[in-house]
């Protein structure tokens, strides 16, 4: 099947070409008629499956429908993203894809200044990207309308909910008119999700490429367990010796992301850290860098993480295994995009065999073990509490109690 029968016109199919892409992805097929009959869709999709696609071409598609209105463009549609890389993610597929259509889009997230997005808002746009608390603050300074949305789009909706956005969610609901289309996408499908989609989604059609809560089959997982102190030294040997170039590295905190970074750095490893104490430009800075090849490690926490696009990411390592196990399978989703095969590497000390278990009960596979020589654990090392386990709860109340996302 290729993109020229799904019902899309030249100017997207163009866009398309252009991309290189030959043939639409599993989610791509599935959703996107369903999307341009207008029904309403609930789609179990991980990041690498071109799900971004996937609803941003019927979105920009059913544009191309609307009766033209004179005067500013009006907002008609609505996409909510967690995260602010996310939502620049999603902006970038949408100017992409619409690359060759008249329509005008913004997106608006927090930590940044609220004036230009206000004044790009003012010049009239067709969608809006958005987190859900700055668009909150842009209501309440009356900078957006939002009586003339006809679609919405909860992109990782989990992680929305995960991040505690479901009361700025159902603040916006509110304010959109009933008679819309919607569309939730999700990696995973917990009870509040189904309570979420209830709600929102008018007899919603359910569309799964990945199977629930499983990692993509094209990832390659394995654990090395290693002592603590040993882990950078692995890292850098893993490195070295098995020619890795392109490699996103998970720690569970923002200091150790710093410290890492700096470390590898004095291993002669070019790296940088992301996370959310950097500037925005400072995290753009650092992506652009490593997209192109300018340094081989980014050493990111998950939140930070979250929404990064890197075509076909060739390794994915987690220097310290998260304490939600619904992050290990958010982690590895960074890698074997899009059919190219990757590799996900845990380095895993004793401390961490309880979260290893809980990761692989999720999964419900056990992940092959790999003693790497010169590594192998002292026997005599005893397991210890893990330092700042409750790290994620506490990003997610600051998510909760600030709206600077
Ligand atoms: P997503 O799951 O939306 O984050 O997309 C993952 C990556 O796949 C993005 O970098 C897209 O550019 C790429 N992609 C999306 N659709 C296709 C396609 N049909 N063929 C090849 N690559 C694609």
């Amino acid at each position: 099947m290729s993109f020229s029968n799904l019902g899309l016109s030249k100017p997207i199919l163009r866009a398309i070409k252009e991309q290189g892409y030959t043939k639409p992805t599993p989610i791509q097929k599935k959703a996107i008629p369903l999307i341009l009959e207008k029904k309403d869709v609930l789609a179990g999709a991980q990041t690498g499956t071109g799900k971004t696609a996937g609803f941003t071409l019927p979105l920009l598609q059913h544009l191309t429908q609307l009766p033209n209105t004179k005067g500013k463009p009006q907002v008609k549609a609505l996409i909510l993203t967690p995260t602010r890389e996310l939502a620049a993610q999603v902006g970038e597929s949408i100017n992409l894809y619409g690359k060759y259509l008249p329509y005008k889009s913004t997106v608006i997230f927090g930590g940044v200044g609220i004036k230009p997005q206000i004044n790009s808002l003012k010049k009239g746009v067709d969608i809006v990207v958005a987190t859900p608390g700055r668009l909150l603050d842009l209501i309440e300074q009356k900078a957006i309308l939002l009586s003339n949305i006809e679609f919405l789009i909860l992109d990782e909706a989990d992680r929305m909910l995960d991040m505690g956005f479901i009361h700025d969610i159902k603040k916006i609901l509110k304010l959109l008119p009933s008679k819309r289309q919607n569309l939730l996408f999700s990696a995973t499908f917990s009870d509040d999700i189904k309570k979420l989609a209830d709600k929102l989604l008018n007899r919603p059609t359910l569309i799964e490429v990945a199977q629930r809560n499983k990692t993509s089959e094209i990832v390659e997982q394995v654990v090395h367990p290693v002592d603590k102190e040993r882990k950078r030294e692995l890292l850098s040997h893993l490195i070295n010796s098995e020619k890795w170039e392109q490699v996103l590295v998970f720690t569970r905190t923002k200091h150790g992301a710093n410290r890492l970074s700096t470390q590898l750095e004095k291993d002669g490893i070019t790296s940088a850290a992301i996370h959310g104490n950097k500037s925005q430009s400072a995290r753009t800075k650092a992506l652009a860098n490593f997209k192109d090849g300018k340094i081989r490690v980014l050493v990111a926490t998950d939140i930070a993480a979250r929404g990064i696009d890197i075509d076909q990411l060739p390794h994915v390592v987690n220097y310290e295994l998260p304490n939600v196990p619904e992050d290990y399978v958010h982690r590895i989703g960074r890698t074997g995009r899009a059919g190219n095969k990757g590799k996900a590497v845990s380095l895993v000390c004793i401390d961490e065999d309880a979260l290893l278990k809980n990761i692989q009960k999720l999964i419900k596979s056990p992940i092959e073990r790999v003693r790497i020589k010169g590594f192998i654990p002292d026997p005599a090392i005893k397991a210890e509490p893990i330092g700042n386990r409750s790290q994620s709860h506490r990003n997610r109340s600051r998510n909760r109690d600030s709206r600077r996302r």
